[in-house]
C-alpha cells in the first residue's frame, strides 16, 4: 500500500493548478520490475563484466579501441535483457502524465532500456542522456547516422559468451564497413547536446515547478546537477525511491520529499491523487 504524504499531495494538486511544468527524472530503478537489473544488486549490470575486466573499464571508448569484441559481448548481453523486457505500469503512468501536461512535460531518462520510448513516450520530450542500447553508431564517426541493431536476429546469450560470425556481421558499419559501437555514453565520454541533449536537460531542469526523480542514486553527475538546478531556479523536488538516496535531503529542502515504494506502485498512486482532484489523465 503507497501512502504519499499529504504535503505532498498538496505539492502534485498545486502543479495541476497552476498549470506548471513537470520534468521527470528517471534511473534504473524504474526497470527494475521490467527485470533488468540496477546499476547495484547482486545480479547488477555493474557487477557482470567480462572474464577479464570490470564494468567500468569495459564500458569506455578506451577499452573498445583495444578490445571491441570484449566490449560486444559484454554489451550483447545486455541488448538481449533489454530486448526481452517489456514496459511496467510505471513507464506507462509516465505515458499519461505527459499526455495530460503535454509541452509542460519533459522526461530526462538515464536508462538505456529504451522502455520508455516503448511504452509511448514521445522522443522529442524524452531526453536518453546516456543514450540507448538498442541503437548503433559508427565507431569510426564516418558520417552514417545512428541505426537500429537487428535484436530479432540475436539469439539467447550467456554472461561470457564470445561472439558468432553472424554477430560480428550484425555489428558492422552499413556505410564504412568498420567496427558499430552501441550508442551510449561511455565513463570515459562527455555529455553533449547533438548526442545526449546535455543542454536541453538543463535547460528543462531550470524551468521545472516540480521534478519528479524516479529510481535512481544519484550517482552521476548529470542527474544531480539537474536536481540542484531545479531546486536552485525555484522547483520543488519530489522523489520515487524504496530507500533514501543522494536526492533525499534536497527533495525535502524544496519542500518536496520522498515517497517511498516501488515505482509501478507509487507512480499510478500520483496519478490518483491527480484524479481525485478531477484532474483527465
Ligand atoms: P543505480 O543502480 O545506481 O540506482 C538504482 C536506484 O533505484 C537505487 O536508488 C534503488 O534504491 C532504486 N530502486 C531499485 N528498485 C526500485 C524500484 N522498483 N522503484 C523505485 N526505485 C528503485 O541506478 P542509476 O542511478 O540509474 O545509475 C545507474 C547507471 O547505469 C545509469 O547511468 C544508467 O545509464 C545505467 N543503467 C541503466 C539501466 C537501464 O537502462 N535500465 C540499468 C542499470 C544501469
Amino acid at each position: 500500500m503507497v501512502r504519499i504524504p499529504s504535503s505532498i499531495q498538496d505539492v502534485l494538486n498545486g502543479l495541476i493548478s497552476s498549470r506548471g511544468k513537470l520534468v521527470v527524472l528517471t534511473g534504473a530503478g524504474i526497470s527494475a520490475d521490467s527485470g533488468i537489473p540496477t546499476f547495484r544488486g547482486k545480479e547488477g549490470i555493474w557487477t557482470i563484466g567480462s572474464r577479464e575486466y570490470q564494468p567500468q573499464e569495459l564500458a569506455t571508448a578506451a577499452m573498445f579501441a583495444r578490445e571491441p569484441e570484449q566490449v560486444w559481448a559484454f554489451y550483447l548481453y545486455r541488448v538481449v535483457t533489454c530486448r526481452d523486457a517489456q514496459p511496467n505500469s510505471g513507464h506507462h503512468e509516465l505515458v499519461k502524465w505527459e499526455q495530460r501536461f503535454g509541452d509542460h512535460f519533459r522526461l530526462i531518462t538515464q536508462n538505456v532500456d529504451g522502455l520508455h520510448l516503448l511504452a509511448g513516450n514521445c522522443l522529442t520530450r524524452t531526453y536518453q542522456i546516456h543514450g540507448n542500447i538498442r541503437f548503433l553508431r559508427c565507431w569510426d564517426d564516418c558520417g552514417q547516422e545512428k541505426w537500429p541493431l537487428d535484436m530479432g536476429a540475436l539469439s539467447a546469450r550467456q554472461k561470457h559468451q564470445a561472439l558468432t560470425a553472424d554477430e560480428r556481421m550484425l555489428l558492422r558499419c552499413p556505410n564504412c564497413g568498420g567496427w558499430a559501437r552501441p550508442h551510449v555514453l561511455w565513463f570515459d565520454e562527455y555529455y553533449d547536446e547533438a548526442q545526449f541533449y546535455f543542454e536541453s536537460s538543463l535547460r528543462a531542469a531550470s524551468s521545472a515547478d516540480l521534478l519528479i526523480v524516479i529510481g535512481t542514486s544519484g550517482a552521476t553527475n548529470l542527474p544531480m546537477q539537474v536536481a540542484h538546478l531545479a531546486a536552485n531556479s525555484g522547483g520543488v523536488v519530489i522523489e520515487v525511491n524504496q530507500e533514501a538516496s543522494a536526492f533525499s535531503k534536497l527533495a525535502d529542502q524544496t519542500g518536496g520529499g520522498l515517497i517511498e515504494g516501488g515505482a509501478s506502485q507509487v507512480l499510478p498512486a500520483i496519478t490518483k491523487v491527480w484524479q481525485s482532484k478531477g484532474a483527465r489523465l
